[in-house]
């Protein structure tokens, strides 16, 4: 392998979330040009080093995030609100997808899934936001 894909690599393992092939430009500190981290993180998927899944989301369109493949899998969420990923832990989808093999007869090799809406800080922010607004209204200002 050579050094640049080893590198890239060893990013992806060393992240702490899914990264997008912008990010992953980022943290080789522009190291190396886009269409080199588009080919090396081509190549670790094929390789099977690295997993892949598209993501849609207002702020950033429709991007592919990258993840090394020696981290336990698992899924993740996205927050619509301050786009971060939050780690939703172990798979636990895999008994679900036996069940489906046993009733179609098909053999699932792999799967995506992914979750996104509000993060727990993002809703906690809201709900802080809406009880002062609330209590503004209730009690209006004096002197007006
Ligand atoms: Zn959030
Ligand atoms: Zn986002
Ligand atoms: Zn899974």
């Amino acid at each position: 392998m050579t050094r640049t894909r080893k590198k890239i690599l060893e990013i992806l393992e060393t992240a702490e979330t899914p990264l997008s092939a912008l990010g992953v430009e980022a943290r080789t500190l522009s190291s190396c040009d886009t269409a080199t981290v588009y080919r090396s993180l081509h190549y670790l998927e094929e390789q099977g080093l690295a997993d892949s899944f598209v993501l849609f989301c207002r702020e950033h369109g429709t991007e592919r995030y990258y993840v090394a493949n020696s981290a336990k899998h698992r899924h993740w969420f996205h927050c619509e609100v301050c786009h971060r990923f939050v780690d939703l832990g172990e798979c636990r989808v895999e008994p679900l997808l036996s069940q489906m093999e046993a009733a179609t007869g098909v053999r699932i090799r792999s799967h995506t899934l992914y979750a996104t809406g509000t993060c727990a800080d993002c809703l906690h922010a809201g709900q802080q936001a809406a009880s002062r607004s609330h209590q503004e209204g209730e009690y209006p200002r004096q002197g007006e």
